[in-house]
Formats: structure tokens, sequence, C-alpha cells
């Protein structure tokens, strides 16, 4: 019997969804609904700093709104946050994850920086630190909590896998991103390593998200393998830009869905103009989200190594 399409919406409420959040629900909500699966909601307010209260209200009514639905949750990530040590546990016991003292700028200054997009590799500078440095050090900052990737001549630390849109992606963690950091010095624990926990316990096996987080996968990809979970299929949607080539963000007011509502009676011109980008509709077409899942497949995104889809106002 085949495997029942697990997928998840996971949107952080730092603000309103805007077209291109709505695109990437829409891909995770038809790669379920066209499997006849079912979908998990999970909001991802981790970080205190990062998100706001009535955000994840409005998240939900815009979801509702879009006929975007789901059949279990929300689940908050700000309530499982015990689920989450008991994982970090797991890998400490293991010795699989160190404290990491350095402060910002000592990382800027000591690491690599990855040419491809500006982030970092960790240069390991508190790999090694002795259980003496280390309360040393503790005594006067606390640490964050780094996971040991294996060194880059080693197979284990070389993760491979088969996206439904971008194809084959392979990732040597070592050279990309380092040690990474599974819990930040304020105790908050790092996204790479909730997320995993919470797609396994959720059973997840269809990860459908924006192309910003391909390079995060590798990453989740390993520690799934750590903690023996099952490895989802990936599927990692195209970004929306506006024709500048900026891409869209939640600071483009005009396609926020706060601005969106109050001039549209309904979803249908919007759908319609998302559905357009990847050939679901003729041009100018409205539709509702229910009348798009006889048409959808992934092939509408497969081989598409295009990583940006250009947008412009609704
Ligand atoms: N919460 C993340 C975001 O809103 C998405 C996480 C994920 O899909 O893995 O960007």
């Amino acid at each position: 019997m085949e495997k029942t399409v697990v997928g998840r919406f996971a949107p952080t409420p730092s603000g309103r969804m805007h077209a291109g959040n709505v695109f990437a629900a829409l891909m995770a909500w038809l790669g379920v609904r066209s499997a006849g699966g079912k979908l998990v909601l999970r909001i991802e307010d981790l970080d205190p700093r990062g998100h706001r209260p009535e955000a994840a209200r409005l998240l939900l009514d815009d979801l509702q709104w879009l006929g975007l639905d789901w059949d279990e949750g929300p689940y908050y990530q700000s309530q499982r946050g015990d689920l989450y040590v008991e994982a970090l546990h797991a890998l400490r016991e293991r010795e699989l994850t160190y404290p990491c003292f350095c402060t910002r700028a000592e990382l800027h200054a000591a690491s690599a920086p990855h040419a491809s997009d500006g982030t970092y590799v960790y240069a390991g500078t508190c790999r090694n630190l002795s259980a003496e440095e280390v309360e040393h050090r503790a005594a006067k900052r606390a640490p964050a909590t780094r996971l040991r990737v294996p060194t880059d001549d080693d197979p284990a630390g070389t993760i491979a896998f088969d996206d439904l849109v971008c194809g084959r992606h392979k990732e040597v963690l070592a050279r990309e991103c380092g040690d990474f950091l599974v819990r930040r010095s304020d105790g908050v624990i790092a996204y790479q390593l909730a997320v995993v926990v919470d797609d396994a316990l959720m059973g997840v096996n269809q990860v459908v998200r924006g192309n910003d987080l391909l390079g995060s996968t590798a990453r989740q990809i390993y520690l799934q393998r750590l903690l023996g979970y099952e490895q989802p299929a990936y599927a990692h949607v195209p970004l929306l830009v506006a024709p500048d080539g900026r891409r869209l963000s939640k600071r483009d007011l005009d396609l926020d869905l706060g601005q969106i509502r109050a001039r549209e009676t309904g979803p249908e011109r919007l759908l319609g103009r998302l559905a357009e980008t990847v050939g679901l509709v003729e041009q100018g077409e409205q539709i509702r989200a229910a009348e798009l899942v006889e048409r959808f497949s992934w092939d509408v995104l497969a081989g598409d190594s295009q990583r940006h889809i250009v947008f412009e106002s609704v």
C-alpha cells in the first residue's frame, strides 16, 4: 500500500503573509491534496524576538481565506521545547555536540566566508576545548551549542538528495557550513533541530518550502540520520521576485494579504495569478484553490532549475 502523503505548513509568524508565502503554501497544499494526503499546520514561533503574537492569528485566518485548509494542528513550537531539549540531550550524550563561546565578531573574524550565499563556514574554534577551558569560559559567558559535522574526507558528511523541483542536490557539510548551531547562547533551540524533531514526530514525509531553505536541507538530513528519523521527500519551490529582481518580502505591502484582502472580495484573483506563473491556469483566469487540485502535479515545477519567478502586483 502506498504511504499517505503527510505535508505541512510551517510558517514563522513574523508578519503578514505575502504573495511569495502564499505561493509556497499553495504548492505545499496542492502537493498534499493532489495525493489525497494529510496536512499539518505548525507555527514556528520558537524565537521570542522574531514573532508577533497577532501574526499567528492572522496567519490562520489568511490560510482559511485562501481556502488552504489543514487536517492537524496548529501546533506551536513555543509549546514544544521539552521535545527539542530531549533530542539535544540525546546528541550531547553521544558527544556529538559541544559548547561554543564565540561572539558574533569572533565568528566573522575566524570563519571562512561562504562564497555562494554570504553565510559563514564555522572555523571550529571551540571544537576541542578542554574541560577546564569550558568551565573557565562558561563562568563568563553562556555558550551556544554546536553539532560536530564529519571532516570533509568522511563520506558521512556528504549529503545527497533528490528534490522534487530542483533535482539532485549534494553538499559536503564541512565545506558548506561546518559545525552548526543546534542551540543559541540565549537558550533558543536552533531552527534546524526544531524542524527535524517536529517533522519526524508529526510524521511529515513531504516537505515543500521556498528555495531559500534548500541550503538548510543537508543539515536537516544529517540530523535526521543521527536521530534515527526517516528522511522526508523535499520540494523547494521557486521564490517570487519583483520585476526589478528583488525578492518579495513582508515589506512589500502591496502584496501583503492585509492589503490584498482589503481590496479583493475573494482569493480567486491572487490564486489565479500565482497558478498562472506555473502554467496551471490561462492568463487572467481566476480560480479557487480546490479547483487547482485536479490540475496539479509536480511536473509543473519539476526540472525547473529556475530559482525565481517574476511576479508583479496583483
Ligand atoms: N518557518 C520557516 C519559514 O517560515 C519555514 C520552515 C520550513 O519550512 O522548514 O520560513
